[in-house]
């Protein structure tokens, strides 16, 4: 029986391997490890527009760093997995201040927020290590080809060893890089989860599992614990030019550092009205809930919320403030989410102008309302819709 080869591997990746905007330049790490960050996740058409748009902002790794935070989570909103982006701003911060990149998968590893998958994959892309960072394509292709029977995430240290066996390979030792990503490739574009294309495969001979017709069986999975569910509530507060009032985060947890419609903390227990008004922005306000639920997964929970709404004249001196259609490209999707449950006329500072739909992304920067001698929490006479 012949045997899986890194070389006929190649060979496939050499005729119709993708083309991909971070390829284009793979002696690059900064490229290559902003694609592996915002790929974890993330659908390789999802990220493609946003990884260009973040390289004109941010073209090097030195302007990353020098770059604020604020203006790092604004280009980030939208991706999710906030902490991704806390961690890359860090590690940008780290290579600049040790006088560039690591070369060593050890060195990768220790930069703030850098696992074993991206630190193996740069490692090999970039410095042509002769490492295989598993993600769940190659895992897939692995566990077909050798039809490994254990479910994952058990089974990884035997997908890690399997998969060693292709850069140990001639052909692997002389291309690590290409290796690594023909291998993603293949998992990409014909070893499918679901119905995978053996019939142009490179291994369809030598594949275990296609052998015994077992390709969509694997790989195993263990079951899966059951999802937790979290609720909190925000406070959408308006002031008499149509701006919302938004705060920061803490920085650590679910959205660390980024943006929010003020709220409660986010609970196992939905919130009680009572509850919930001890942890409103302005206290003494005749907050109105609006119809809806706007949901949001993270990585193992469900949250559930619901937004009040009320109006003042003006918002609290320094404030952070900006029209719902602004905040639509300063908010993490969870909070993007809450804006949709807005009625139209609620986003239009003035009820004869149409407004954009919430979300619309705008140029101009986040306000702080310098309002001298502002009230704090006025009601406002006239709510607009709210
Ligand atoms: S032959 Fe089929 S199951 Fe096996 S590696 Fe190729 S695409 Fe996957």
């Amino acid at each position: 029986m012949p045997h899986p080869s890194a070389a006929d591997l190649l060979a496939w990746y050499d005729r119709g391997g993708r083309v991909l905007p971070w390829r284009a330049d793979t002696a690059d790490p900064y490229r290559v490890w902003l694609s592996e960050v915002m790929l974890q996740q993330t659908t390789v058409a999802a990220v493609r527009p946003r990884f260009e748009r973040f390289l004109l902002r941010f073209p090097d790794v030195a302007a990353l760093a020098r770059a604020p935070w604020e203006e790092v989570s604004e280009e980030w909103a939208g991706l999710g997995y906030y902490a991704r982006a806390r961690n890359l701003h860090a590690a940008a911060r780290a290579v600049v201040a040790r006088g560039g990149f690591p070369r060593d998968l050890d060195g990768l590893r220790a930069l703030p927020g850098v696992g074993p998958y991206t630190a193996a994959a740069v490692a090999a892309i970039c410095f042509g290590e002769a490492v295989v960072p598993l993600d769940a394509n190659v895992e897939r292709v692995v566990a077909r080809v050798f039809a490994v029977e254990e479910a994952l995430p058990a089974s990884r240290p035997a997908l890690r060893d399997l998969a060693r066996r292709f850069s140990r390979q001639q052909a692997g030792r002389e291309r690590p890089g290409d290796l690594v990503q023909a291998l993603m490739d293949l998992g990409a574009t014909v070893c499918t989860p679901r119905r995978p294309a053996c019939a142009p495969c490179p291994w369809r001979g030598p594949c275990e599992a296609r052998q015994q017709g077992r390709q969509e069986e694997l790989p195993r999975k263990a079951a899966k614990a059951a999802r937790g569910a979290l609720h909190g509530v925000h406070f959408l507060l308006r002031d008499g030019e149509g701006r919302i009032l938004l705060r920061r985060r803490p920085e650590g947890g679910l959205l660390g550092g980024m943006l929010e419609i003020p709220g409660t903390p986010w609970r196992e227990r939905p919130w009680k009205r009572a509850e919930a008004l001890a942890h409103a922005p302005a206290a003494g306000l005749p907050w109105r809930v609006l119809p809806g639920e706007a949901r949001h997964g993270f990585s193992h929970r469900d949250l559930t919320m619901r937004l009040w709404v009320a109006a003042v004249e003006a918002l609290p001196a320094g404030a952070v403030a900006m029209a719902p259609e602004e905040a639509g490209r300063h908010l993490p999707t969870a909070m993007r989410r809450l804006l949709a449950l807005i009625p139209p006329v609620v986003t239009s500072p003035h009820p004869n102008t149409s407004a954009s739909p919430p979300g619309t992304p705008t140029r101009s920067p986040p306000t702080r309302n310098t309002k001298p001698g502002a009230p704090n929490a006025r009601p406002r006479k006239s709510h607009q819709g709210l």
